[in-house]
C-alpha cells in the first residue's frame, strides 16, 4: 500500500559499506522525514497494542531510536542494551559470534523484574545474531519476551530461524 511504498522510498541502499560486497540499508533518510518516522514507529508498534507490554528493549545504537519511540507509543518503559563498559551498575554480559570475530552486549542486572512482559526492538534483522543475543539476556533476567519488532528484515539471511523460540516476530518491510 501507499504507506509501505513511502517507507521503501525512504530507505537508501549503500553499496560496499561497511565492507566490499555488502549492500547497507541506510535508514537516515527515513529518520529525517517527519511522516516516514511517524509511520515507521506506528507500524512497528501496532501489532503489540493491547498486549500488556511493560518494557521495550533496544540495543545500541539504532535500537535506541525506534525503541524509545515505540515505548512511548505503547505507554511502556524503555531499557537499553549497551556495548561493554557503558552501564554504571552491575550488569549481565553476553558475547556472541559475528561473521568475523565476536561482539559483547550488556544490560543492567536489575533492569527487568521476573515475568515482566517485554517487546524487543531493532531497526534491522540480518543474521539474527544481535537480536538472539539480546533475547538471551532478557531470558537470563527472567523477562517474558512478548514479541520482536523490526523495521526491516533481510529474509535471505534467515535471522528469523534464530528467533524460533519467540512467538511473534514482526517485520514492517522485508527484502
Ligand atoms: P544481525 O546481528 O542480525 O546480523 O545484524 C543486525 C544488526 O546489525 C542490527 O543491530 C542492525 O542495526 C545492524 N545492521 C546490519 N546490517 C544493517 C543494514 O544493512 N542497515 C542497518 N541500518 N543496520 C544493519
Amino acid at each position: 500500500d501507499a504507506g509501505m511504498e513511502q517507507l521503501h522510498s525512504l530507505i537508501r541502499d549503500v553499496a560496499d559499506w561497511p565492507k566490499p560486497g555488502i549492500v547497507f540499508k541506510d535508514i537516515t533518510p527515513l529518520l529525517a522525514d517527519p511522516r516516514g518516522l511517524a509511520l515507521a514507529v506506528e507500524m512497528m508498534a501496532n501489532p503489540f497494542r493491547g498486549q500488556g507490554i511493560e518494557l521495550v528493549v533496544g540495543a545500541e545504537s539504532r535500537g535506541f531510536i525506534f525503541g524509545t519511540a515505540i515505548a512511548q507509543a505503547l505507554s511502556a518503559g524503555f531499557v537499553p542494551i549497551r556495548k561493554p563498559n557503558k552501564l554504571p551498575r552491575e550488569t549481565h554480559q553476553l558475547t556472541y559470534d559475528l561473521e568475523y570475530g565476536q561482539d559483547t552486549l550488556e544490560i543492567h542486572a536489575d533492569a527487568i523484574a521476573k515475568g515482566q512482559r517485554v517487546l524487543m526492538v531493532d531497526d534491522l534483522l540480518a543474521t539474527g545474531g544481535t537480536m538472539k543475543a539480546c533475547c538471551d539476556l532478557i531470558d537470563r533476567l527472567g523477562g517474558e519476551i512478548a514479541g520482536v519488532t523490526v523495521l526491516i528484515e533481510l529474509d535471505f539471511l534467515k535471522g528469523r530461524q534464530k528467533l524460533k523460540p519467540y512467538d511473534s516476530v514482526h517485520a514492517v518491510l522485508t527484502y
